[in-house]
């Protein structure tokens, strides 16, 4: 049996591996890409996918950078030029508009599928990098000069630079015996399509109720996608509800914002965890993405946390190729976490704060909620820095992630 040597053999073709892979290639680093799963294209007439991500500046320009952008362009995304969020109980809200801001949208909502794919296409194009896809991993042996990866068709390869893009659940977490701090938001996030008698507006919509947050995001065929995080008893009973109750539901907890809702697709439901590895690297190894963190999608922030992880890992990765420095080594992973580590925990413990306050039906904290929510909306200058972290442009972001004009 022949072992093929790679310079980095990233596990996990999602979102954030595509990224990562196409990153390093392009530069002409030796990757192998590992994914259990074939990505399959998007039929343009196709009903639209229950899982999207609204996708921030940054990610948008990093998959610019790697173009991967025009791929997502020519099936279907969907820009939105607002965003409104408003308190079940009182009378706070805040909108955000592009126009204020001087840019062009805030962000796009598009379906995971096309975002996979897109970036898919544009890593069979790269000469550096072999897919191993669909393939299954049946073992990693991980040791002091790096690790061995032995695929389930029996293909054996070997790094000395191992990288989890693997998702939540994690093989290459778990075989690097790295820990997790865990504790789940005791929510569901219940999605779906639904058509409105109204259109969106090209806004995104999100209503604070005591039992977790309801975003409606807006679709290009003026349908909306849904993310309904609620407490698990309500998410369970909502679940069990024949269609029409649950469209009821659906109309009453969102005030009708939108008009009647005419239809809804078929629901699928995900349990809510914060998860946070206790290390993102180790000597040749490193985490990127749902890997090293999860968080609420209360802010849809998960991918574009992992979007600027692979970033920054690139930039420290090849940085220290072009100045002789070894890829693999500890001090040069540390570098990657260290930059990374900080700003997840605040995105991290910003979503928990979030949730603690928009989830307590006290009136003291709805008094707080409510009168905060108007003054920011009322403190332009405030209410722009905030938007402009949260659409990721501003902040320690990687080179590939930076741009100079929307
Ligand atoms: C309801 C909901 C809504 C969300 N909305 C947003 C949003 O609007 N914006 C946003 O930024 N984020 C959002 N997120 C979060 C976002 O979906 C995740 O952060 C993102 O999918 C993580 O991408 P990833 O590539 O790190 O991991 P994953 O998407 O989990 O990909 C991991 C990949 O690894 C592969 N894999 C796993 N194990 C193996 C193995 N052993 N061998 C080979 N391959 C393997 C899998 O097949 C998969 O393709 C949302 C999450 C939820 C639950």
């Amino acid at each position: 049996m022949i072992t093929e040597q790679y310079d980095v053999i990233i596990v996990g073709g999602g979102m954030v591996g595509l990224t990562l892979s196409c990153l390093l290639a392009e530069n002409d680093i030796k990757v192998a890409l590992i994914e259990a799963q074939q990505p399959v294209d998007l039929n343009a007439c196709a009903p639209y996918e229950l899982r999207v991500s609204a996708i921030s500046k940054s990610t948008q320009q990093v998959f610019k950078h790697i173009a991967a952008w025009q791929g997502m362009l020519n099936r279907r995304v969907c820009a939105y030029q607002q965003m409104h969020v408003w308190d079940a109980t009182g009378e706070g809200s805040i909108h955000f508009d592009a126009a204020e801001m001087g840019l062009d949208s805030i962000g796009h909502i598009i379906e995971n599928r096309v975002i996979q794919f897109a970036l898919y296409e544009q890593c069979v194009k790269l000469t550096s990098l072999k897919l191993f896809c669909p393939q299954q991993l049946s073992e990693i042996k991980i040791t002091d000069t790096g690790s061995e990866i032995y695929l389930a068709d029996g293909n054996q390869l070997s790094t000395r630079l191992l990288v989890g893009a693997d998702g939540a659940h994690s093989k290459v977490r778990d075989a690097a015996n790295i820990s997790v701090n865990k504790s789940a938001y005791k929510q569901k996030a219940i999605v779906a399509v639904v058509k409105s008698s109204l259109h969106h507006k090209d806004t995104a919509w999100q209503r604070f109720l005591p039992s977790g947050p309801l975003a409606f995001l807006p679709l290009g065929n003026g349908a909306c996608s849904i993310v309904w995080s609620a407490d698990n008893e309500r998410a369970d009973e909502l679940l069990m509800m024949p269609e029409a109750e649950f469209i009821q539901a659906l109309e009453r907890d969102f005030e009708g914002t939108l008009g009647r809702v005419e239809s809804v697709s078929q629901l699928a439901a995900f349990p809510l965890v914060r998860r946070h590895a206790d290390e993102y690297v180790k000597a040749g190894l490193a985490l990127v993405g749902d890997a090293a963190h999860t968080i609420h999608p209360l802010a849809g922030q998960g991918v574009n946390l992992g979007v600027l992880d692979a970033a920054a890992l690139a930039e420290v990765l090849l940085r220290a190729r072009n100045t002789g420095r070894d890829i693999a080594s500890l001090s040069t992973l540390r570098k990657y976490e260290r930059w990374r580590r900080a700003d997840n925990s605040i995105m991290m413990a910003s979503m928990s704060g979030f949730k603690k306050l928009f989830g307590n039906s006290q009136p003291g904290f709805s008094l707080i909620r409510n009168v905060g929510l108007n003054v920011v909306d009322q403190l332009g200058f405030a209410k722009q820095k905030i938007m402009r972290q949260a659409l990721g442009l501003e902040g320690d972001l990687p080179e590939v992630a930076r741009s100079t004009g929307w």
